[in-house]
């Protein structure tokens, strides 16, 4: 037997991965493992009996975004502006993994790759060697990944498929997962930028796709750490107000002219703009969007939060969508300025969403952030310039506490990654006391307004939808007694179980899935701890 995961928040164990993994990467770790090792203590000091007696896992940790450096040069671009949000999620999961004492291959390229499973392959499934079974028993990876492991290892692909673990963003939704399903609705979809689903069609288990935030219940919530390392909760903001403006390329200032002006009126303004010395050097007379803004280019990790320590309103201009840098002005006791969308976006009408395998429709620029709410937060149209003038008046006022939810702090990270790998099942038929979340932590609930999702109906009773109960409530006898139905007709369709039909095709299942006015869905949900949506209070 591999034995049981024993909790060490030693960094040593993570040493000889160092030297395959970006510097952004390797100082996250470092500059967080104070952290890490008092979540660690936390967590076993709340939660003892839940961390211990945990098997120990052969995890494997394929970073596919890495692996196509050659070409995307994502490693490189980490230092001066480039996509921080999957290195930091990345670096915070083998933080997690190594910490909660699990046994970890990692490979950011395909020749390391193709040795670990080499190395694995040579000795067979289920061998022992000094006692430790060598056998990968999960595998995260990205789709960048996944694209590789089809390409080039499709036979271990197929023999390890339920062990994949998808880092998933923005999350994926069941109308997108199949292809067959995809292709025959296209057109109803999408919108009028792709009718593609270059980032679906994976075939996998929705609950396979772990997400940064917390937003599809179909999906898994992994998320990542929010650095709090230096905050001091007696701290005073400067005297006079300031503001730090969201946004580390010049694009992502396009067309703000107008809140920016209004912004100035207030407060000094600072910006993390990485690509603007050219502007500042050609000096021509036309006004600027930048004039009197003071920019620092863009900051390692500590110097931005000493920034945000002194800021008095972190500034969201509506783009990027659902980053980590709002988290992260929250744990600094900034307010954030959350741009409403008058218009929700989606991938039917915004560009940047048209290919991704998901119709979430996102109110403002971070939905998690807006349910926040004051002190800590203030969602608003940016562009209507009497709402945005008394938001920054009230955001002055507010002088919030550092604050952060308890999921994104180590010990929520901790619990949850080690929760999620010990019980969730997704190989196989799972016995129904097996099951993970219970089974009698179940609430059935029907749609209350037409239209409306599992989703929306489990967040008004103050749960989330747990897709994982559908196959049980998927059931002729059910419907019978819910709708009084003499018989059941049976359908693939997203939105089943629903009035007199059962569910015939499990890839269809889905929490998020909205229909059309006459059908009355029927929604298995679950509570979950207080800022903790992954985990059910019985699922300790
Ligand atoms: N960040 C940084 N230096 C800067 C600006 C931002 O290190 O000058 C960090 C920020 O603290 C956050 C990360 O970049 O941890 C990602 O920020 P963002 O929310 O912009 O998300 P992304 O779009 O990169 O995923």
């Amino acid at each position: 037997r591999n034995g049981l995961a024993k909790m060490s928040p030693s960094i040593r164990r993570l040493l000889p991965i160092f030297d395959g993994i970006p510097v952004y990467m390797k100082t996250r770790i470092n500059r967080l493992w104070k952290k890490w090792k008092e979540g660690a203590h936390e967590v076993m000091e709340k939660y003892e009996a839940t961390m211990t007696n945990r098997k120990k896992l052969n995890v494997l940790v394929f970073i596919g975004f890495l692996a196509n450096e050659q070409k995307l040069k994502l490693a490189k671009k980490s230092d001066h502006g480039g996509p921080l949000g999957e290195l930091l999620q990345w670096s915070d999961l083998l933080a997690s993994l190594s910490i909660i004492g699990h046994h970890l291959e990692v490979a950011t390229d395909k020749d390391s790759l193709r040795s670990i499973l080499w190395k694995y392959k040579e000795r067979g499934p289920c061998q022992y060697v000094n006692g430790t079974r060598q056998q990968m028993d999960i595998i995260f990876t990205d789709i960048m990944g996944l694209n590789i492991l089809r390409q080039y290892h499709r036979q271990f692909l197929f023999n390890n498929r339920c062990r994949i673990r998808l880092l998933d963003s923005f999350g994926t939704h069941a109308e997108f997962t199949t292809k067959t399903y995809f292709l025959q609705n296209k057109r109803k979809l999408s919108g009028p930028y792709s009718q593609r689903n270059p980032w679906g069609g994976h075939g996998l288990d929705l609950r396979q796709h772990w997400t940064f935030y917390p937003h599809s219940d179909d999906n898994t919530f992994l998320g990542f750490v929010v650095d709090t390392e230096g905050v001091d909760e007696k701290r005073q903001k400067t005297l006079y107000p300031s503001a730090l403006v969201y946004g580390k390329e010049k694009y992502m200032w396009e067309n703000a002219e107008k809140p920016i002006g209004v912004l100035k009126k207030f407060v000094k303004i600072h910006a993390t703009v990485a690509d603007l010395e050219d502007v500042n050097e050609k000096k021509t007379n036309k006004t600027s969007v930048f004039d009197d803004v003071k920019n620092h280019g863009f900051l390692n990790s500590q110097e931005i939060s000493e920034l945000l320590d002194t800021t008095t309103i972190f500034f969201g201009l509506g783009f990027p969508l659902e980053g980590p840098a709002p988290l992260e002005a929250m744990a600094r006791g900034a307010v954030f300025i959350n741009a409403r969308f008058e218009k929700p976006k989606s991938r039917k009408n915004y560009k940047f969403l048209a290919e991704k395998p998901t119709l979430r429709e996102w109110t403002s620029q971070n939905p998690y952030m807006e349910e926040i709410g004051e002190p800590h937060v203030i969602t608003v149209d940016i562009n209507n310039e009497k709402e945005l003038e008394v938001a920054i008046k009230r955001a002055i006022e507010l002088k919030p506490k550092p604050y952060v939810p308890f999921e994104f702090s180590p010990a929520g990270m901790l619990l949850r990654v080690a929760l999620l790998l010990e019980k969730q099942e997704v190989c196989g038929k799972i016995a129904r006391s097996k099951r993970w979340p219970p089974v009698n932590q179940m609430k059935i609930f029907k749609t209350i307004n037409s239209g409306e999702s599992c989703e929306k109906t489990c967040h008004s009773q103050k749960m989330k939808c747990e897709s994982s109960y559908f196959s049980i409530i998927n059931s002729p006898s059910l419907l019978q007694r819910q709708f009084g139905c003499s018989s059941t007709l049976s359908d693939a369709s997203p939105f089943a179980p629903f009035n007199c039909t059962v569910q015939s095709s499990a890839h269809l299942f889905s929490c998020a899935s909205r229909p059309p006015l006459d059908v009355v869905r029927v929604c298995p949900c679950r509570d979950y701890i207080p800022e903790q949506h992954a985990i059910c209070k019985g699922c300790l």
